[in-house]
């Protein structure tokens, strides 16, 4: 559980990733962001407070911002915390090499957190709102869908 895993791996002295001393918050009140990744296609990539890291999905086509809209989001490897500070240019040749800004950030309140399903209400700046991630198994291992639910 955590970071353990990710900190056995790197030697810190080395690496310039985070090391993942960010500070915990209680259950009710975790960080969220939203990261516009200018990579070889442009997504965006939400990730939610859970744990100790951020669990992670790419959304090629953003976030809805209007109930009714049911947009794919492919869950990727869990984040340090410090990441949802994250803004720069991945190097080329890097995985994911392009330019990352901050699309939006914010706090959540979990409602649901399952296996398969997700309900969390978003406050941010442009995302506020109850918003479900449910597996889509028709579809790969790690393939969500991502929604506004109706208020
Ligand atoms: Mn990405």
């Amino acid at each position: 559980m955590g970071l353990e895993e990710y900190k056995e791996k790197r030697n810190f002295k080395t690496t310039p990733e985070p090391h993942g001393k960010g500070k915990v918050l209680p259950l009710s009140s975790r960080i969220f962001v939203v990261q516009e990744h200018h990579a070889t296609h442009l997504h965006y990539d939400i990730r939610l407070e859970s744990e100790g890291v951020l669990r992670s999905w790419a959304v090629p086509k953003g976030i809805p911002e209007k109930p009714g809209e049911r947009h794919l989001a492919v869950e990727t490897e869990d984040h340090p915390l410090e990441y949802a500070g994250f803004e720069g240019t991945i190097p080329e040749g890097e995985y994911g090499a392009g330019a990352v800004k901050i699309w939006d950030s914010g706090i959540f309140e979990p409602l649901v957190w399952e296996k398969d399903k997700i309900e969390v209400v978003l406050k941010g700046d442009r995302l506020a709102g109850r918003y479900v991630l449910v597996r889509f198994k028709r579809a790969g291992e790690k393939d969500w869908l991502i929604f506004r639910a109706k208020e």
